[in-house]
């Protein structure tokens, strides 16, 4: 394999920034992570990403004068034909306004292409994942908050300026909790992590009993998404409620989508696709039921299958796409 036909992936989170060398035909040659530390300001952050990829590289023994390109996969509002950060994510509260594939692009000396991180993940698992071959699907990430991506015959659908496939704010209850995106009864307020956390809390401190309780011993604001996929593993009746709940939830926004685009697949990724048919069951029996039959026969829901790694495959993948179509 020459060394022009491969890809530097990065994928920015709140967190950690996730970085990978990808061949075009998704072989994953190598990995790293490195903290994000969001609090010292972008300017930090995008040195300290520098390095790091600088460093990675070195590690693997990969010449970056000799790379394709550079894909970049972020959280925010994206406009990627511009390779512009406009609008940040909760969990990057600075970013706005960063022409983060001019900066990263003129480091390297190489092409780079920036992209929302969900949509990257999308493209991921649709090139590299559960969606190989499938010419329509939508990906739902189910993490703390809600992300989603559109393929659409075969491609991302980035809509006008980037913004599509923001499916935790569909509105599902125009008169429910307030959503930090400023509208009311978003999906993530009703289905997400930190959704499943606030309503298993809410409940513990009206007096509800439940196993959670011993689980955080008594400190019951220390609940996580986690610890109440786990109690309802094991059939916390409270815990079984919440998820249900939040699965109730998600199963409207699925028929939404499904009646919207007809996919031929929905794909939940995220930590809370580990509760697998918990979340997934009720969602394709209310497909079944509310969808057009036309489109609920067509449909298959699953879960995601290249994990946290979504991100850096859908990145490559979206870098050589832009590069072909160059040529
Ligand atoms: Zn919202």
């Amino acid at each position: 394999m020459k060394q022009e036909s491969l890809v530097l992936a990065l994928d920015i989170g709140g967190t950690k920034i996730s970085m990978a060398v990808i061949t075009p035909r998704g072989k994953l040659l190598a990995g790293g992570v490195c903290p994000t530390h969001v609090k010292e300001g972008v300017a930090a952050v995008i040195e300290r990403l520098c390095r790091a990829t600088e460093e990675f590289l070195e590690q693997s023994g990969l010449e970056r004068s000799g790379l394709a390109a550079i894909g970049i996969a972020c959280a925010g509002g994206i406009d990627s034909a511009r390779g512009v950060v406009v609008t940040p994510s909760p969990n990057l509260p600075d970013w706005s306004d960063v022409p983060l594939a001019d900066i990263i692009g003129k480091k390297f000396g190489v092409a780079a292409f920036l992209v929302n991180d969900a949509s990257a993940a999308a493209l991921g698992e649709h090139r590299y994942g559960a969606g190989k071959g499938v010419k329509n699907l939508v990906l739902f990430t189910m993490g703390t908050g809600i992300g989603g991506g559109v393929i659409a015959d075969g491609r991302l659908y980035l809509g006008a300026v980037g913004g599509a496939g923001e499916l935790g704010h569909m509105t599902i209850e125009a008169a429910g909790p307030k959503c930090g995106c400023g509208n009311t009864g978003c999906l993530e307020m009703l289905a997400s992590g930190r959704a499943v956390e606030r309503d298993a809390i809410n409940r513990l401190r009206r007096g509800e009993k439940s196993h959670l309780y011993d689980m955080t011993k008594g400190k019951i604001k220390n609940i996580t998404a986690q610890m109440v996929g786990q109690a309802a593993r094991g059939g916390d009746p409270l815990a079984l409620d919440v998820i249900s709940r939040a699965a109730y939830y998600l199963g409207i926004g699925m028929v939404n989508i499904v009646n919207i685009f007809n996919p031929e697949m929905v794909i939940l990724g995220g930590g809370m696709a580990e509760l697998g048919d918990m979340l997934l069951g009720p969602g394709r029996r209310m497909v079944e039921e509310r969808a057009f039959s036309v489109s609920s026969r067509a449909v298959r829901i699953l879960t995601a299958r290249l994990g946290n790694e979504a991100g850096v495959y859908g990145a490559a993948a979206y870098a050589l796409a832009q590069v072909r179509r160059s040529k």
